[in-house]
């Protein structure tokens, strides 16, 4: 619009790192971030080399135990002293994700609401660890036998985080280690550094005993020490499949939790009310399109039933228009279309789509690159060995095709090697039933896209798409060993 000018008013020229809950400024090498829409530097950041990542590790080692002894309610206080930290710097960190990850300004208002809720939710969790008791007199051997459980933390935690929402995927790994009183280094993603040090900077100062956090980006060839060494006791990872499966190697005998990539689908099945179907498209391009479908669970597959099909795929084709026109400055309240990461993965996307069409999808919008920008694109019918087919596309491209038999789609969406979420539109309470028990996933969203996460929700993938799951209460049970006390009446 006319009144946009680009703000920019926030962003600093320098960032810290955080070792042992303290501001480093200094450092061998230093990590340069570029705004992804302009291409130009406009921050520097230190990467912590060798020694400094070590000191971390060393300190929070030495912090296990004070964190672990830092009872539920001083947690729950600092949990929700970060939130409302983050509140009052909603701005500031909404513009360091536009710059930093080129996602247009609405989607990053929306990642920094979610950390808040996640911390939130985070601080409610930190007063509620429940064991349980049990009877053990199973058999007249046991006779007089009875447990009580508690939950106690892991200890040190290793946590990698991806570029795609660099505060709120921070946000899912700090805020239940504070609550479950365990000591953490986080890497965040070398493109995205800044949204972390911000965070870093909210954490200093709460009063978290020395060597509690640590945050920095390294070198890519420093990255595998936080996978292997052996004073962490679990590994946090989210990120790309191959990345994510070579950490678990490498792990040793920590525990690991890994949040991986999909290929998300849709299903719209034919019990489906005429009157709906507006709304569902609105909701599919959405779904697929949202800061440039950089997200793992983004829509890229919708099969919808043979008796919608012609009146979807004119919908979707009318509707991505006027979407695909708000395209250019992410920083730009009404732009919807912002670049990708970066230009090599607009011109991936521009060689998968084009080769898809060779080998006979057709392109029913969409398909060209402008620099990093890659227009909204839509295919169909693509064959089921081309990478739009068989690659998280991890960009603004999904494809349609018609089905007939809800039972047969079912397996065409398990056809994968990756199970993170699914989407089903139905009328049929059976077929949500029958989509449940049988789409292999962490989750069956019903009645809407499968790119939904609500933050306290159980998240995570089976498959290729990962190990463990995250949402506050989950990842705090992934965080803490489960111990007993076994009692005997004598
Ligand atoms: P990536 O795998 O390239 O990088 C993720 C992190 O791993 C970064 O911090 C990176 O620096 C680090 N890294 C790279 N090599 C490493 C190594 N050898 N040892 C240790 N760390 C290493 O992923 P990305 O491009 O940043 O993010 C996109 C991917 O993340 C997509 O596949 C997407 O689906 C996935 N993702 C998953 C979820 C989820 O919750 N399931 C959420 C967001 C993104």
């Amino acid at each position: 619009s006319s009144s946009f000018s680009r703000l920019g008013n926030y962003v600093k020229q320098t960032y810290p790192i955080y070792i042992a809950n303290k501001p480093v400024t200094a450092s061998t090498n230093y990590l340069n971030v570029i705004d992804k829409f302009t291409n130009k530097h406009v921050s520097t950041i230190p990467f912590a080399n060798k020694d400094m990542i070590n000191k971390a590790i060393e300190k929070s080692v030495e912090c296990a135990a004070p964190m672990s002894k830092l009872t539920s309610f001083h947690r729950k206080l600092v949990l929700l002293q970060i939130a409302e930290k983050i509140l009052k710097r909603q701005e500031e960190f909404a513009e360091a994700i536009v710059v930093e990850v080129g996602k247009p300004l609405a989607d990053a208002r929306a990642e920094v609401g979610r950390a808040i809720d996640t911390f939130t939710v985070a601080a409610e969790e930190s007063v509620r660890h429940y064991g349980e008791t049990a009877q053990l007199d199973i058999s007249h051997r046991n006779a007089g036998f009875q447990s009580i459980s508690k939950r106690f933390p892991v200890g040190p935690i290793s946590m990698i985080a991806p570029f795609n929402f660099p505060l709120n995927l921070c946000a899912h790994k700090v805020a239940p280690a504070i609550a479950a009183g365990c000591p953490f280094v986080l890497k965040p993603s070398d493109r995205t550094p800044i949204s972390a040090a911000l965070l870093g900077d909210i954490l200093a100062q709460t009063d978290l005993p020395e060597g509690a956090f640590s945050i920095f980006p390294t070198e890519l060839q420093d990255a595998p020490i936080l996978s292997r060494d052996e004073r962490f006791k679990l590994v946090s990872f989210t990120g790309s499949p191959a990345v994510g499966w070579k950490i678990k190697e490498d792990a040793g005998r920590k525990k690991v939790v890994l949040e991986l990539g999909g290929i998300a689908a849709c299903i719209v099945d034919k019990t489906i009310d005429e009157s709906k179907l507006n709304h569902i498209v609105s909701r599919i391009l959405f779904g697929a399109f949202y800061s440039q479908g950089q997200s793992c669970i983004s829509v890229q597959r919708v099969y919808i039933h043979q008796d919608h099909y012609a009146r979807v795929k004119q919908l979707l084709i009318d509707g991505v228009k006027p979407l695909n026109q708000r395209r250019g400055d992410p920083m730009n309240p009404n732009t919807f279309l912002g670049p990708m990461i970066t230009e090599n993965d607009a011109v991936r996307l521009e060689k998968w789509v084009s080769s898809a069409v060779t080998d006979g999808a057709k392109l029913l919008f969409g398909g060209k690159r402008d620099g990093s920008i890659f227009d909204l694109t839509i295919l169909e019918n693509p064959p089921k060995h081309s990478d739009v087919s068989c690659k998280e596309v991890f960009g603004p491209v999904f494809y349609i095709e018609p089905f007939t038999d809800f039972k047969e789609v079912v397996e065409r969406v398990n056809s994968t090697e990756y199970g993170l979420q699914a989407g089903v539109f139905t009328n049929d309470i059976n077929k949500a039933y029958y989509a449940f028990n049988n789409i292999e996933v962490g989750a069956v969203v019903i009645n809407d896209i499968p790119s939904v996460r609500v933050d306290s929700q159980a998240y995570g993938g089976i498959k290729g798409s990962g190990l463990g799951r995250e949402g506050i209460r989950n990842t705090i049970e992934e965080y803490t060993e489960l111990k007993l006390m076994i009692l005997k009446d004598i």
